[in-house]
């Protein structure tokens, strides 16, 4: 049994939380919102900052939304480095920029403490089952230690690099989902106002070379309508912000990504900031003057 520290219990964060709990760990919680319930019948301790979590864990797993939330967690007054103590280890499993992992590990590793990024895919089914994809930046032998811990939450665990390395990984990710998302949308959207039956379409390529997880998944929500999260727009803007970022810092260019960043602009511009990500194929509608669902005449 290890002492554990957990940061950041939203929609992610709880249900990870929860499968170290049941993995017979001792956890200390923090979050700036009340912590569900169920994990404190679980036997989950809450703590009032992220300083008294980092005195009284010897690993800190961080779970929030966004780069300057983890260097609040981090740094702030009485955040995670005011409570280290040497030997500790700092796991941040948030989505962030690669570049600001660097500066955050070598900070945390100045205090003689080791830190690894993490970010994770499978959205909030994978989390509550336990089957998250975990991308890994760091030492070999803090990953070692640490890997235990991933194993309760997930099950396609991969040591990437050095840190900042399962950041980039994660970046890479969400440039496929979302440019898989805008293919999606694109041929359903085509195939309907065609007048083909979207959802038979949807089927006939399941057994194809363009089948995927996107098209099975997403697929049937943009023919069913159905956008509540799942992942928001907003989350995925702030992945593509991360990827366009680095990309014109390391002289990339990302031609498609910046399309895909465009469209979700236009969701949100038409209030979509909180519809899940798939709900991308509704800009392309509104270019289309047509919506996939539409019965068309025959
Ligand atoms: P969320 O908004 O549901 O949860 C984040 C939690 O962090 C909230 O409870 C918030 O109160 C807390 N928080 C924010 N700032 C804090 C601070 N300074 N101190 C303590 N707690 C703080 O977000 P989520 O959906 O759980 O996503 C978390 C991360 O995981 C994001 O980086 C996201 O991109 C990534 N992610 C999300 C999904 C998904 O499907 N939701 C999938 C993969 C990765």
């Amino acid at each position: 049994m290890s002492k554990l520290g957990f940061i950041g219990l939203g929609i992610m964060g709880t249900p990870m939380a929860g499968n170290l709990l049941t993995g017979g760990h001792e956890l200390y919680l923090y979050d700036i919102k009340p912590l569900a319930k169920t994990l404190v019948d679980q036997g989950g301790v809450p703590c009032r900052s992220c300083k008294e979590v980092a005195q009284k864990a010897d690993i800190v797993i961080i779970m929030v939304p966004d780069t300057p939330n983890v260097a609040d967690v981090l740094f702030a007054e009485n955040g995670v480095a005011a409570g280290l103590s040497p030997r500790k280890i700092v796991v941040d499993m948030s989505s962030i920029s690669p570049v600001e992992t660097k500066e955050f590990a070598r900070r945390i590793e100045a205090l003689g403490c080791d830190y690894l990024d993490a970010p994770v895919s499978g959205g909030e089914v994978g989390a509550k089952a336990g089957s998250l994809t975990i991308m890994v930046g760091g030492k070999q032998e803090v990953f070692d230690k640490v890997k235990p811990l991933f194993e309760l939450m997930g099950k396609n665990i991969t040591l990437v690099g050095g840190n900042g390395d399962g950041q980039t990984c994660k970046v890479a990710n969400q440039i496929i989902v979302a440019l898989t998302i805008e293919a999606v949308g694109e041929a359903l959207l085509f195939a309907s106002k065609a007048g083909a039956d979207p959802a038979k379409v949807r089927q006939a390529l399941m057994g194809g070379f363009a089948s995927s997880r996107i098209l099975e998944v997403h697929g049937e929500r943009m023919i069913k309508r159905t956008f509540e999260p799942g992942f928001r727009i907003t989350l995925h803007q702030k992945d593509l912000n991360l990827a366009l970022a680095s990309a014109r810092a390391i002289g990339v260019s990302l031609p498609n990504t910046a399309t895909c960043q465009e469209l979700f602009n236009a969701c949100a511009a038409h209030g979509g900031s909180g519809w899940d990500h798939s709900a991308m194929v509704r800009a392309l509608e509104m270019m289309a003057g047509f919506e996939i669902a539409e019965k068309t005449e025959s």
